[in-house]
């Protein structure tokens, strides 16, 4: 559904992916994991034309994601990001945080929005927060809004950067509870995370990374477990 063919993109003389390969199938629920700086978000943002990249290719479905309008449309129209930090609106309700980007983006009629909204929160846990706004809600029940609001545009793939690493411990769970139904759903997911045992249990695959390059990946208990490459092994070591 995803495929990465030596994908290259510097910031400057930073280069940062330094020929990236890989693939992601429908359905399928890959934990990209690897040390800060390694180049983890900018692979993602570059799925969804946040970022450019300066050579090989990025096929979503079929299309090349090559910076052209018609080409960005189509991934943004398919692909959501939830974020480390929310980011929700801050003078909308929950619900309209939800609703807006069906309603604005997508032309749907507002009454069956808000119904499908109240479904999605309610998936989340947060159908009885409906009505109040973000500053009244924790930073995990904003996260979980965040993913009731990329799940509104009814999205065939969502990407995760870190979404619990700016949580205090005690809502971690929560959120990570939330996005393993998703995966027992079939959604197709791609996670950035430092969430070792959520990616050991939930990971079809887990991806390291390393300056800019997958440097090891495979099912998620070979590479948690049994980490072939000496790298892998002592980040590993350094993070669980
Ligand atoms: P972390 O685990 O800390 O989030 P990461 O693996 O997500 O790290 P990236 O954010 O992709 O890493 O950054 C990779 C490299 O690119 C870093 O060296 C970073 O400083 C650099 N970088 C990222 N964004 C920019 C930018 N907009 N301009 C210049 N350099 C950037
Ligand atoms: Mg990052």
């Amino acid at each position: 559904m995803i495929e990465y063919r030596n994908v290259h993109k510097s910031y400057g003389a930073v280069h940062v992916l330094n020929g990236i390969n890989l693939t992601i199938n429908r359905q399928e629920v890959v934990c990209i994991i690897g040390p800060s700086g390694s180049g983890k978000s900018t692979l993602l943002r570059c799925i969804n034309g946040l970022e450019n990249y300066q050579s090989g290719e990025i096929i979503f479905d079929g299309v090349r994601v090559d910076g052209s309008e018609r080409a960005l449309s189509q991934v943004r129209g398919e692909v959501a990001m939830v974020f480390q930090r929310f980011n929700l609106f801050p003078h909308r309700t929950v619900l309209e945080n939800v609703t807006e980007g069906p309603i604005y983006v997508k032309g749907e009629r507002p009454g069956p929005a808000r119904e499908y909204g109240m479904e999605l929160l309610k998936q989340v846990g947060m159908d009885h927060k409906a009505h109040s706004y973000p500053q009244d809600l924790s930073g995990g029940q904003q996260q979980r809004v965040a993913i009731a609001r990329a799940l509104a545009m009814r999205p065939r793939a969502i990407l995760f950067d870190e979404p619990t690493s700016a949580l205090d411990p005690e809502l971690v769970g929560d959120v990570l509870k939330v996005m393993r139904e998703l995966a027992n759903q079939g959604m197709t997911m791609v996670v950035v995370t430092h969430e070792i045992a959520f990616a050991r249990e939930v990971a079809d695959r887990v991806v390291f990374i390393d300056g800019g390059v997958v440097t090891e990946e495979g099912p998620a208990r070979q590479v948690l477990t049994n980490p072939s490459h000496p790298r892998t092994r002592e980040f590993l070591q350094r993070v669980l």
